[in-house]
């Protein structure tokens, strides 16, 4: 291969990093990828099998207008508000596409999740990260004057699981020119989210997922939510088929049993108060977390250690080698048993140190 050959860009930009998705087999403990610890409900999995050859024979619906009649219902808007994708990532590339290009620049706040930076090159677009004002606070001021054409926010944030409160959100929407699309790949996990903003202010956008709340990571589907002329816009930029046949069936039963979702989100905020208390008891120092995971700094220092140990033993969790996350871990909520286990082994690595 010749370096030519490729853009500059891209010869010149890291690629996403993702968390590390062992085979099955190995029998890791996975607290690395914010996945829900729980299956998906029943309904998606008969959904999925009852999908008839003949939906498989031909195209999809390119509109995904089953999906958006029962997302449009959850969340008290109209289906033309309602625009889907391959995975919430899909969502966040077109969406990019459609709103920023060359000359532009995208602002969020950082450190926030690591794949907008990516897009933002992918799309020619400048990334501008402006650091969270102190602790973990939407640093209005230096985004409104960062000159960005549009705006992401992670809300609750990753890999901090900070809840940025609506009404900053809302003054943030009120004084900037462009639109800023608020993530909220864990809202579920946080009970609150901005959607109530969209009646007063046209230039938000929301993007959701599937992935976590509803514990199905691996039938990638998520959409946004946005007013539906600013949706329109949006979907010129979009793959023709952005969804298959078998995921718009499964993603529509998943939003027909919402009840079986809430449970788990229920349950994980539960675990995430005992864990958050736990691992305090450790001397461990937990950031206040909205979302399924916990971003912590252990009392020693050891984070990049203490991940090696970890691993060793089976217990997969998050490290970025990054300044401003190196000394910290991410884990993500699991099942009570599972985060016992985890307990255990760092109190083990304590012992063997
Ligand atoms: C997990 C995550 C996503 C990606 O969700 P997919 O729908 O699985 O692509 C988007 N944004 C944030 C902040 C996430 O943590």
């Amino acid at each position: 291969m010749r370096s030519q050959w490729i853009r500059p860009t891209v010869r010149q930009m890291d690629g996403y990093t993702p968390g590390e998705q062992p085979p099955q087999k190995e029998q890791y403990i996975k607290l690395n990828t914010n996945e829900n610890p729980f299956p998906p409900s029943i309904h998606v999995l008969r959904a999925i099998s009852q999908v008839p050859a003949e939906a498989l024979r031909r195209y999809p619906d390119p509109t995904c207008a089953a999906f958006g009649k029962v997302a449009a219902k959850v969340h008290g808007v109209t289906p033309d508000m309602i625009t889907c994708g391959n995975g919430s990532d899909d969502v966040l590339a077109y969406a990019l596409g459609a709103l920023a290009g060359p000359e532009q620049t995208l602002a969020f706040p950082d450190p926030t999740y690591s794949l907008y930076p990516v897009l933002a090159k992918l799309a020619e677009v400048k990334p501008c990260p402006v650091p969270w004002d102190e602790p973990w606070q939407l640093p209005t001021k230096q985004l409104l004057q960062s000159g960005a054409q549009t705006i992401f926010l992670a809300n609750p944030n990753a890999p901090s699981g900070t809840l940025t409160p609506i009404d900053a959100i809302a003054e943030l929407l009120r004084r900037f020119q462009g639109v800023v699309l608020v993530d909220e790949a864990y809202a579920d996990f946080a009970g609150v989210d901005c959607v109530k903003l969209l009646k007063t202010h046209a230039n938000l956008l929301i993007c959701r997922t599937l992935s976590k709340g509803y514990s199905l990571a691996g039938l990638r589907f998520g959409y946004a939510i946005g007013a539906a002329d600013l949706i329109a816009q949006i979907n010129k930029a979009r793959d023709s088929y952005p969804c298959d046949a078998i995921a718009q069936a499964a993603a529509v039963a998943a939003l027909q049993d919402r009840a079986h979702a809430r449970a788990s989100w229920k349950y994980v905020a539960e675990e995430r108060k005992r864990m958050a208390g736990e691992l305090t008891k450790r001397h461990y120092r937990v950031i206040p977390s909205a979302a399924n995971f916990l971003l912590v700094e252990p009392p020693s220092q050891k984070a990049a250690e203490i991940y090696q140990y970890l691993k060793s033993h089976k217990v997969l969790v998050r490290y970025f080698p990054q300044p401003g996350l190196d000394k910290m871990l991410r884990i993500t909520i699991g099942v009570l048993e599972h985060n016992d286990i985890l307990l255990q082994t760092l109190d083990n690595f304590l012992e063997s140190a």
